[in-house]
């Protein structure tokens, strides 16, 4: 997924504590070495292995002690490198549901020779960890595999169980989704109360200071919609009007000019009210009026400039590809564009096509679904039982950082697992900086001091939850 910071645009001064806590150096150089094990073990899905990562995972697990029937190595049928790891650790309440530690290991494609430095090398240099993955997500999976190995290490024994699902397939549409997958065939294995995974990170602003902790809250489906014109074609000499390119073209251009509704949740009107006060000036009244009034166009306005506010207030639809003509000198048979729509948490697909066919306006385009991507749930609800935790630990560790929610506007594996009666939250505690990284791009990279601190807080963060 896009990780998100809740400040992707840089210059904003910061409320917030710049004291740095200080790291649990407990088995640090071993969890260094599982991260650099994770992030070596190339996982794309072109020539990657995910099996390979989960096996590897496993036999840390097991050398940590654990017995072979709470480690499971999993791999889906006719994808032997799309396999995954499935790891329990067991609560003395066998009442209490179950606490999921997600995590995809899959990584998004890096060629050697686009890179500054190999993607498949966990390289340290100037404070930073560099390597595809560092941030998207491998931090968090060696953080989980870490997590149960000095929970078992310190003879820990939680009331809830404690889960562990690494998986497969989260980076590459229309590739086999694991955690969707586990839903599917292995639902009883990830049951929990709740499920944690990755989301939204903490924020740095400009000079380094956290600004706020985030929390995933809701996120947007991602759904691809054609639109396709059709013609009996002829030869280019000879141009008639009925053209299915300028079909084409001209809904697509309709597309662009049309704006979608802003809509208000617990997820994107906690983000606005959290975000106000920090942001300030025109930005910061514009975000408390948006909350105030979803149909205040002046402050949407505002909010619309900056492209990561304006996909928080709305459904998105953009187009992404397109494909025209068979020959140069051939009037087109076939004019086909891809629109790629992010859609608000709780509108249906259908009811984005049924717009965007009214957007279209023309019957000679046609726009249709062409495959759908897991079921469309709402978000999992921000109770006091998910909250306090979190902001506990928060304020032990970063005093006066506000815990601010956020609706994604990219997707994580949370969109299979809320639908499937898991709530799931995307949490971090790993704190980047407003350009995002390099995540999904050339030159990945995360804070080494910030991954210490997320093994930190999602340490103490597993435990408080499985003490519930
Ligand atoms: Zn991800």
């Amino acid at each position: 997924m896009t990780r998100l910071n809740l400040f992707l645009m840089c210059g904003f001064l910061a409320a917030g504590s710049a004291a740095v806590p200080a790291a649990d150096l407990d088995g640090l150089q071993r969890f260094r070495d599982i991260y650099k094990e994770l992030v070596e073990t190339n996982t794309t899905l072109s020539v990657g292995d995910c099996t390979l990562a989960a096996k590897r995972m496993a036999a840390r697990l097991k050398t940590a002690g654990y017995p072979d029937e709470d480690v499971r190595v999993f791999v889906p049928e006719g994808h032997p490198k799309e396999g995954g790891l499935l790891a329990v650790l067991h609560g003395s309440n066998p009442k209490a549901k179950a606490v999921l530690m997600l995590a995809h290991v899959d990584v998004v494609e890096a060629k050697r020779e686009d890179w500054s430095r190999d993607p498949f090398t966990l390289i340290e240099e100037g404070g930073y960890f560099y390597a595809r993955g560092t941030s998207d997500m491998k931090a968090q999976a060696a953080i989980w595999v870490d997590n149960l190995i000095r929970y078992r290490e310190a003879g820990y024994q939680p009331k809830r169980t404690i889960k562990l699902a690494l998986t497969c397939g989260e980076e590459t549409s229309g590739a086999l989704n694991g955690a969707e997958w586990l839903t599917q065939h292995m639902r009883d294995a990830i049951d929990a109360e709740l499920a944690l995974t990755e989301g939204v990170d903490g924020s740095l602003d400009a000079q380094g200071k956290r600004v706020a902790l985030g929390i995933l809250a809701a996120e947007k489906t991602s759904q691809n919609y054609v639109f396709e014109a059709t013609n009996p074609g002829g030869h280019s000499s000879r141009p008639v009007a009925d053209n299915a390119i300028y079909h084409l073209v001209r809904a697509v251009d309709r597309v662009s000019r049309y704006e979608f509704p802003v809509q208000l949740n617990d997820a994107n009107r906690g983000y606005f009210a959290g975000m106000a006060p920090l942001v300030g000036g025109e930005n910061g009244a514009a975000m408390a009026a948006v909350v105030r009034n979803p149909n205040d166009a002046a402050a949407a306005a505002v909010l619309d400039k900056e492209p990561n506010w304006h996909a928080m207030l709305r459904t998105t639809c953009v187009a992404t590809m397109m494909t025209a003509g068979h020959a140069t000198n051939a009037l087109p048979q076939r004019a086909r564009a891809n629109i790629n729509c992010r859609i608000f948490p709780g509108v249906s697909r259908e009811e984005i096509l049924a717009q965007l066919t009214k957007i279209a306006a023309d019957p000679a385009v046609r726009v249709s679904i062409p495959e759908v991507r897991g079921p469309v749930g709402q978000p999992a609800p921000l109770t006091a039982l998910v909250m306090r935790p979190i902001e506990t630990i928060a304020h032990d560790m970063w005093p006066g950082v506000p815990v601010v929610p956020a609706l994604e506007p990219g997707a994580s594996d949370a969109q299979f697992l809320n639908p499937a009666g898991i709530p799931t939250y995307g949490i971090t505690g790993i704190f980047t900086e407003a350009d995002g990284g390099g995540i999904h791009g050339l030159n990945e990279r995360v804070l080494i001091k910030s991954v210490y601190e997320g093994r930190t807080f999602l340490y103490r963060l597993v435990k408080m939850y499985a003490d519930q």
